[in-house]
């Protein structure tokens, strides 16, 4: 078993995968979890071409967010599109960042993420609220693989 099937048991992901769908039933905005092994770019640098790759740079309101992990770089990096960008307060990606890195650093990736997810989501709410006549699923609540 590689690192990454090995980060999250079936039943760990599944509590990432409702709690994305939790955060985007009270917002517009689109979360994503991508895990991988290994890159050998700056993990900025990877995050966003995965962001692009995964077509996170084509929501309507630009208000995606991508949670990268690189489970053996031991990298993480929480990346939000140019709408959320534009709105949210300084500082707020790195107390997100904060909050997940804790629990990584106690091995509970489940948690770190869950949390993190939930709080980016919190956020979205507040800044792009649902829309039930205008709002879709734009992108699959489903993590990622690298
Ligand atoms: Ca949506
Ligand atoms: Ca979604």
């Amino acid at each position: 078993m590689s690192q990454v099937e090995d980060f999250l048991t079936d039943q760990e992901e599944q509590f990432i995968v409702d709690a994305i769908i939790q955060a985007e039933r009270n917002s517009s905005g689109e979360i994503r979890v991508h895990i991988e092994e290994h890159t050998i770019k700056q993990p900025f640098e990877r995050a966003q071409e995965v962001f692009q790759f995964l077509q996170m740079d084509q929501t309507k309101n630009r208000n995606g967010v991508l949670f990268y992990v690189g489970v053996s770089d031991h990298s993480f990096v929480i990346l939000g599109d140019k709408g959320i960008n534009e709105k949210v307060e300084a500082g707020f990606w790195d107390q997100t960042k904060d909050v997940v890195v804790e629990h990584f650093k106690k091995g509970q990736y489940k948690d770190g993420l869950v949390k993190g997810v939930l709080k980016a989501g919190l956020k979205l709410q507040q800044l792009f609220p649902y829309d039930e006549d205008s709002d879709a699923d734009e992108l699959p609540n489903e993590i990622s693989r690298g």
